[in-house]
């Protein structure tokens, strides 16, 4: 099944090309009292099962007419796996305007990083730049949303504590600071446009994708090629962390990084989940417009 956040903050099942607002659904299995983490995506067996057993009768809207948000509303953290693809790594490497002229460390050595879960948002809110005048990119990578409270998760479980999948964009300001530091401003972790469950899914280890700026293709590449598998990244992040529903985890992006400015927009499509059209606009214009 296929789950979002829309228009006003609504919950809604995505099904051949509608909407179906289940808000009051998921307000319904909501815990009481508040547990860390996201109450949808921790309720989300109770409420597959129930979709399962009663599938909602009329649309609220078509896809075309939603406007979507990030489907994950309160996640502990974002985890993000830096230079985690050997062609990045490589352009990363050779490009002062990516390192500035600091070394560029294999992940083993770089280790993971977190950006701040208020940098979330999704497609709909479109991205909103700060700085003008500096470099701001785009980075496509296929997004884990945890499902289950884990922690020493080892590979060959990791899979089990996904709940769903979604595009990621981790957008990037370059420059000398540390990564959290770059990563984490307002509208720069796009997730969307739904969340894909994990059983709908499937297996997340050859998964391609896209994104174009503007018509022109800038990252084509596929999950085949990350260093560090999507368990083993899932198990690696649960060693230093608790993990709690709603926690997303960016695979990390392949090479062909490279600038936005307002006004542009980003076209991304992922194998199994869908395409999502990402605004670029100043940091002075309204989210939703
Ligand atoms: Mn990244």
């Amino acid at each position: 099944m296929n789950f979002c956040r829309y228009n006003d903050g609504r919950y809604g099942l995505v099904k051949n090309g509608d909407v179906y607002d289940i808000s009051d659904l998921v307000a319904d299995r909501s815990p009481r009292p508040a547990q860390r983490g996201d109450a949808f995506v921790r309720a989300l067996p109770a409420i597959v099962a129930e979709l399962t057993q009663h599938p909602p009768s009329a649309p609220s809207c078509s896809v075309e007419d939603a406007v979507f948000l990030s489907p994950v509303l309160n996640p502990t953290k974002l985890v993000a796996a830096p230079v985690n693809y050997e062609a990045h790594l490589a352009e990363a490497r050779s490009n002062v305007e990516l390192n500035f002229s600091k070394a560029v460390e294999r992940i083993e050595k770089a280790g993971l990083f977190l950006k701040a879960s208020s940098s979330l948002v999704g497609p709909g809110e479109g991205v909103a730049t700060r700085f003008p005048e500096r470099r701001c990119d785009h980075e496509i990578e296929l997004a884990v949303v945890i499902g289950t409270t884990c922690s020493y998760v080892s590979e060959a479980d990791a899979l089990d504590y996904v709940a769903g999948y979604a595009i990621g964009l981790d957008m990037s300001i370059r420059g000398p600071e540390d990564r959290s530091f770059r990563k984490s401003p307002d509208t720069f972790s796009v997730l969307g446009p739904w969340m894909v469950t994990a059983d709908a899914f499937g297996d997340p280890s050859n998964v391609s994708f896209t994104l174009r700026v503007n018509g022109e293709l800038r990252q084509q590449s596929d999950t085949s090629k990350l260093v560090f598998s999507v368990p083993k990244l899932i198990s690696w992040a649960s060693e230093w962390y608790t993990l709690h529903p709603g926690d997303v985890i960016y695979t990390g992006t392949p090479d062909g990084v490279g600038p936005v400015t307002d006004g542009d927009v980003m076209d991304c499509i992922m194998d199994g989940i869908g395409t999502m059209a990402v605004k670029v606009r100043s940091f002075q214009t309204a989210a939703l417009a």
